[in-house]
């Protein structure tokens, strides 16, 4: 069994951020009740448990919708407490104050995830979010110091970023200490403020290589202060393919960003080297990450003059390339 997700849109947001389609979809999507959320929990102990899995509330907005219907949906779960490790919601920055934390304790949440998307205050006006970095700060320590696990989500190639920024971004979440972050590259979808900007020429999208590009300088920020990263790229889904008129999605795009890593690497250490048949060493899980999506990084080395052979050593660490001279 892994996480239970619940999907919980967020009927009547006051906000329009500008790549949100919510506004869009409400009233398509129906509201999840509490019938549902015990049928689900009961179907998912049905396929094993092992009190190892959360039940996850999502939609990015769960502490704003009214406190009756969150009740409602807090209160399915209670029956299943003892079989779960807890529950984690989504929520934004600007809606977490005390009051509602103390009230989600009550329920066993033990993680909240808080909807940063940018610590730049003009892309954040920007792109309509309703709220600044300084919320998402306040909401971060407010969290840890209830002792919530804290997870951070951002964005990247919003209208008005730009590289520096969000890597300026990154740094300041890791600062705030997360347990968990997620990276979620810009998907313009139809009918948003996004995709009237980009149809006039106002906002150009991230393309998937640059986001990957960008995604590599971001990981080792976040691996480095000893964050985990929980998500790269959104869920490959038909949904988005079929909503999407532009922008960096990819439905192995985590894949893509860590075969970017191992091709760095690899450049960094052929330097000077002879070109012709070389054998490349990477720790044993790392191979086909060394090798890239779709064998990528193996015809990028031969177009570069190198003949590319790949070995498994365990003792190098995640990362780390090694030329063998054979
Ligand atoms: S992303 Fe923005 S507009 Fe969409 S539901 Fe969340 S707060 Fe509302």
């Amino acid at each position: 069994m892994s996480n239970v997700s619940i999907f919980v849109p967020h009927e009547g947001c006051p906000h329009m951020c500008s790549f949100c389609n919510q506004h869009i979809i409400s009233g398509q999507t129906a509201k999840v009740t509490k019938e549902e959320v015990s049928a689900a929990l009961g179907r998912a102990l049905e396929t094993g448990g092992d009190n190892k899995n959360q039940i996850a509330f999502f939609g990015g907005s769960f502490t704003a919708i009214p406190k009756e219907y969150m009740t409602e949906l807090l209160e399915a779960t209670v029956p299943f407490k003892d079989k779960f490790n807890g529950i984690r919601i989504s929520t934004r920055p600007d809606c977490i104050d005390e009051e509602i934390l103390d009230f989600l304790k009550g329920y066993d949440v033990r993680a909240i995830e808080l909807g940063a998307q940018s610590m730049d205050d003009e892309v954040l006006s920007l792109n309509r979010r309703g709220h600044t970095a300084e919320d998402v700060i306040n909401a971060s320590e407010l969290i840890k110091a209830k002792g919530f696990e804290l997870g951070l989500q951002m964005m990247t190639g919003l209208y008005g970023d730009t590289d520096e920024k969000a890597i300026l971004t990154a740094e300041r979440l890791a600062s705030l200490k997360p347990a968990t972050v997620r990276i979620y590259p810009t998907v313009v979808l139809k009918g948003t403020e996004l995709d009237r900007l980009y149809k006039s020429d106002e906002f150009k999208p991230q393309s998937v290589d640059e986001a990957v590009n960008l995604c590599v300088k971001l990981i080792p920020i976040f691996e480095r202060a000893g964050i985990k990263i929980i998500r790269l790229g959104l869920h490959a889904s038909e949904g988005v393919e079929g909503e999407m008129s532009a922008g960096a999605y990819h439905p192995a795009f985590k894949e893509l960003c860590l075969g970017r890593i191992y091709l760095k690497n690899a450049l960094a250490v052929l330097e000077g080297k002879e070109k012709g048949t070389v054998t490349l060493a990477v720790g044993e899980r790392y191979i086909s990450q060394m090798a890239g999506q779709k064998k990528i990084n193996i015809a990028h080395l031969k177009e570069m003059g190198y003949d590319v052979k790949i070995k498994a050593d365990s003792s190098l660490k995640e990362y780390e390339v090694k030329v063998i001279n054979e």
